[in-house]
């Protein structure tokens, strides 16, 4: 990290802490030749993949969609919204760790009903109803049956 007043090359760190829940750390520094201080701010690259959308269009990953989904399927339902933010954030964990670049978008939406079904059973069947759109009541059942074997294993 460069000096920003002299240049310098060697700066020392005097001061650092966590910011924006955790999101950021500043950090305070000094530069070891001239003194000066000055404030940076570091945050993790937070890459997340390209979502592959079933007609095979590909399109940014887009939390606000993403959360407006959830919140749909919870509408009217007990569930606060520090939940379903906190849902958000395992799904995109959960993106970001498969280090893909591209994702489908059935995969994003098998999450969103993995986290549903955590939640609140009746928003699940809301999301997965129409996610899905089963043909019968047989293939929705099945579909439940599978979903909380993943959860139990
Ligand atoms: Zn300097």
């Amino acid at each position: 990290m460069h000096c920003p007043f002299c240049g310098a090359i060697d700066t020392k760190v005097i001061d650092s802490r966590l910011v924006s829940e955790g999101n950021h750390v500043r950090r305070r520094r000094e530069c070891i030749t001239c003194e000066e201080r000055f404030t940076t701010y570091e945050s993790a690259e937070l890459v997340m993949p390209r979502i592959i959308k079933t007609n095979g269009i590909r399109e940014p990953f887009n939390e606000d969609k993403l959360l407006a989904g959830l919140t749909k399927a919870l509408e009217k339902r007990p569930v606060s919204i520090e939940k379903v933010e906190e849902a958000v954030n395992r799904i995109k964990a959960n993106l970001r760790s498969t280090g893909e670049r591209e994702v489908a978008s059935r995969d994003v939406g098998e999450q969103v009903m993995k986290e549903l079904r955590g939640l609140d059973e009746v928003a699940f069947v809301r999301f997965a109803s129409v996610y899905r759109s089963f043909k019968d009541l047989n293939e929705f059942r099945q579909e439940i049956d599978r979903l909380s074997r993943d959860t139990t294993t």
